[in-house]
């Protein structure tokens, strides 16, 4: 799996002129059909709703492994759109909710999001301490985004996601506004909210590309304004 731009003719262009990397050893992915239909909901409360995809695939020229590219809002074994699952996290760790009044406000069923809470909650120590590395790696120069001591495993998490985010999109130069979904999805190829993932020690070290990344989406952590969403 590999995620890129939500956008299909900038994938499908980037395919072409061998501009998309092969995860396994840096060659140059090809177009190579096309993987299974999958439906994703998208949405909150009672406006969600059911959008059928069907994901690219690629196979490296070098080394021939085949890849399937997923749109950067796309996690990885969840049926629902990643900043559907952000919205849920921002609820939990910035205004405390619990799982049920989320899934009340979602629209989802409480053990969806409990199943969200409880992932990023086992791999909230993981995520912090990757994202902070990332961050002295790729934005060193921005200490003053340096984030403050949560409280909470999940929210340290949280806080250096959106540093991170925030020094990506000021590396990348105003044209882009990085979100901390779109950043952590795209840097770990849509694993964010995997928890056995994370667990077994992934390999994200690769830079994010500013492809990915790439529009203007708002500055909001996620694309869904979440305090705006749920009334407090
Ligand atoms: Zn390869």
């Amino acid at each position: 799996m590999l995620t890129v731009s939500h956008d299909s003719v900038v994938v499908e262009l980037n395919l072409l002129a061998g501009r998309v990397v092969c995860p396994d050893c840096g060659g140059r992915l090809r177009p190579w059909g096309w993987a299974r239909d999958r439906v994703i909901r998208e949405g909150l409360g009672t406006d969600w709703v059911d959008r059928r995809l069907r994901p690219r695939r690629s196979r490296c020229t070098v080394c021939l492994s085949t890849h399937v590219l997923l749109e950067v809002r796309l996690a990885m074994r969840r049926a629902d759109a990643a900043e559907v699952i952000a919205a849920a996290v921002e609820a939990k760790t910035a205004l405390g909710w619990g799982h049920r009044k989320i899934a009340a406000g979602c629209g989802r069923p409480v053990s969806t999001v409990r199943g969200w809470l409880r992932a990023l909650a086992a791999s909230a120590g993981a995520i912090g301490e990757r994202f902070t590395s990332l961050l002295v790696r790729d934005a060193p120069d921005a200490v003053v985004l340096w984030p403050k001591p949560a409280g909470t495993a999940g929210g340290e998490a949280l806080s250096v996601l959106m540093a991170y985010a925030e020094g990506l999109g000021r590396r990348f130069a105003a044209a882009v506004t990085v979100t901390w979904i779109q950043a952590g999805i795209a840097t770990t190829n849509g694993r964010l909210f995997c928890s056995s993932w994370w667990a077994a020690g992934p390999n994200t070290n690769r830079p994010l590309r500013p492809g990915v990344v790439g529009g203007k989406v708002g500055r909001s952590a996620c694309h869904i304004p979440v305090v705006g969403v749920f009334t407090v």
